[in-house]
């Protein structure tokens, strides 16, 4: 039995804050504001095996005016999430994410922070995809005012 799920998440970039993708710290003038440390791609990614397991999405689990979670390491979030769909007798069997930001290229990172994800989510780094790209000078993401990240997963009985 196999289910599929998406997720999509926006953050404002600003100056003064970090710059965190997939757990890794990129080299960047400004930082996605957020409750946690508001980490776009991992947030993506737990949304949508939330919504493989049908458990509603990352707000219900971890609400945002709750002082537990802020500035947290959004691993940790998405550690939690992965632990959820175990406990309901699902493993995950890849995941594929698209992460659009202006500036600084990603490039470098990708590989990072494909293992960086893998291991949170307990599996081999060949089964988690994240691809980056930019908004071509256009919307918010082109704008340099906003990161964004959408990810899709595969979970399978176990
Ligand atoms: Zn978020």
């Amino acid at each position: 039995m196999f289910r599929i799920g998406i997720g999509h998440d926006i953050h404002r970039l600003i100056a003064g804050r970090p710059l965190i993708l997939g757990g890794v710290l990129i080299e960047s003038d400004r930082g996605a504001d957020g409750h946690s440390d508001a980490d776009a791609l991992a947030h993506a990614l737990a949304d949508a095996i939330l919504g493989a397991l049908c458990e509603g999405d990352l707000g219900v689990h971890f609400p945002d005016n709750d002082v537990q979670w802020k500035d947290t390491d959004s691993l940790q979030l998405l550690a939690r999430v992965c632990w959820l769909a175990r406990e309901r007798g699902y493993h995950l069997v890849n995941a594929d994410a698209t992460v659009m930001l202006e500036r600084p290229k990603l490039r470098e990172y990708i590989v990072q922070m494909r293992e960086t994800l893998a291991k949170t989510l307990h599996v081999d780094t060949g089964c988690v995809s994240v691809k980056a790209k930019t908004g071509e000078g256009l919307d918010a993401v082109g704008r340099g005012e906003a990161v964004t990240a959408h990810a899709v997963v595969l979970l399978e009985q176990s």
